[in-house]
């Protein structure tokens, strides 16, 4: 098999520093790719060799269940570009591997607003559309125009506007129809000029102080997420390890007669229940199977400080379901992607 050199491609790579719930895996080959030149040669490598492709970024939101057997790209696609401005938006193209956060801060500095809300969310922008990253009240579709994409088996370049990409509560395309089907290169936003912000989620309203502005509102939510949530880079872990159940309006007022503090809010299609709600009150805060452990402060965050295997983590995440599905008839589904 031929390597071509410019892709200076490692064997047998280690992957721990390369998810952040620090899960020890190995790729055969591993590649980091700075170009969409690059990029476009290691998909050809690949379909050459006839390896698997994982791309991945900074790992937030991936469990490492065994070694990958195929060649991992690490995505450091890096620019912002504007693409247009007018006086009330600006329109910009962030290349899929800038840090999301940095993207975020730059903004903020800027006095452009629209993603403030979603400051320290962990990850490279390339990976923000895949489940609609949303959090404090906002969701990631509601700034994105369009995502630009090579395709892996044509390696054509693609863009999708905002309503093809099918953008659902931590969903979208790219975990469906398109799911490990693309490399997502860039993504291009429309920020607001002028002031408009969301604090519609009472906690950040509450921190945000008295006359809110672009920047309070910001550190009110770095604040917030400081506190409440373990930075991986000290406690390893995936960030909330369960999507919020959605459950009928009978289901919903059931479960509301049992247990009266139920944490739930009413959504077009039945009742989202607070996952970690449900998990602390079935017990699980600070609990340990296979030696990885439920967060002490956060029922929904998995931590993994004995650095066990994803495998591990998936031990405990299954005896979690189980356990929520025994007491309140709920199935709760995993966030992150497991490979
Ligand atoms: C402490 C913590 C807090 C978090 N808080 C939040 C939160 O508040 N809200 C929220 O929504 N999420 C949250 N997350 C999850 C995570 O930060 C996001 O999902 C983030 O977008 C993942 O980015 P990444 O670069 O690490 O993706 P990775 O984990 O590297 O990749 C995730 C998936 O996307 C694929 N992928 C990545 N990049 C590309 C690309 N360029 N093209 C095609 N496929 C790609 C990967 O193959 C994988 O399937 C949190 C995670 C942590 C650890």
């Amino acid at each position: 098999m031929h390597i071509p050199a410019e892709l200076a491609i490692q064997a047998d790579a280690d992957l721990k520093e390369y998810n952040t719930l620090g899960v020890p895996s190995r790729a055969r080959y591993l590649t980091t790719v700075d170009s969409t030149a690059l990029l476009t040669q290691a998909l050809r490598f690949a379909q050459e060799a006839k390896l698997a492709v994982l791309v991945l970024g900074q790992g937030s939101n991936t469990v490492l269940t065994r070694d990958f057997d195929g060649l991992v790209i690490h995505n450091q696609l890096r620019g912002v570009e504007v693409l247009a401005e007018t006086a009330s938006h600006i329109e910009l193209r962030v290349a899929a591997g800038e840090n999301w956060h940095q993207f975020v801060t730059r903004a903020v500095n800027q006095q452009w607003f629209g993603v403030e809300n979603l400051a320290l969310i962990p990850g490279l922008v390339g990976a923000a559309p895949i489940q609609n990253i949303g959090a404090y009240g906002a969701e990631v579709k509601d700034v994105i125009t369009a995502v630009e994409y090579l395709d892996r088996t044509t390696l054509a370049t693609q863009t999708l506007s905002n309503d093809a990409c099918q953008f659902a509560y931590r969903d979208s395309i790219f975990k469906n129809a398109l799911c490990d089907a693309t490399v997502i290169t860039a993504v291009q936003f429309r920020l607001n000029k002028r002031a408009t912000l969301n604090l519609g989620y009472p906690a950040l309203a509450d921190e945000a102080g008295e006359q809110p502005s672009l920047a309070s509102v910001y550190d009110a939510v770095c604040r917030i997420r400081t506190q409440k949530l373990p930075d991986p880079a000290e406690i390893p872990n995936a960030g909330s390890f369960f999507k919020n159940p959605l459950v009928t309006a009978e289901h919903h007022q059931r479960l509301k007669s049992q247990f009266p503090g139920l944490v739930s809010f009413a959504t077009g299609e039945g009742y989202k229940l607070a996952a970690g709600w449900l998990i602390d009150q079935a017990g699980w805060k600070d609990k340990e199977v296979a030696g990885v452990r439920v967060h002490q402060q956060q029922a929904l965050v998995v931590i993994n400080p004995a650095i066990r295997s994803g495998a591990d983590v998936m031990a405990l995440a299954a005896a979690i379901q189980q356990d929520i599905a025994r007491i309140y008839n709920v199935q709760l589904e995993v966030e992150p992607r497991i490979y």
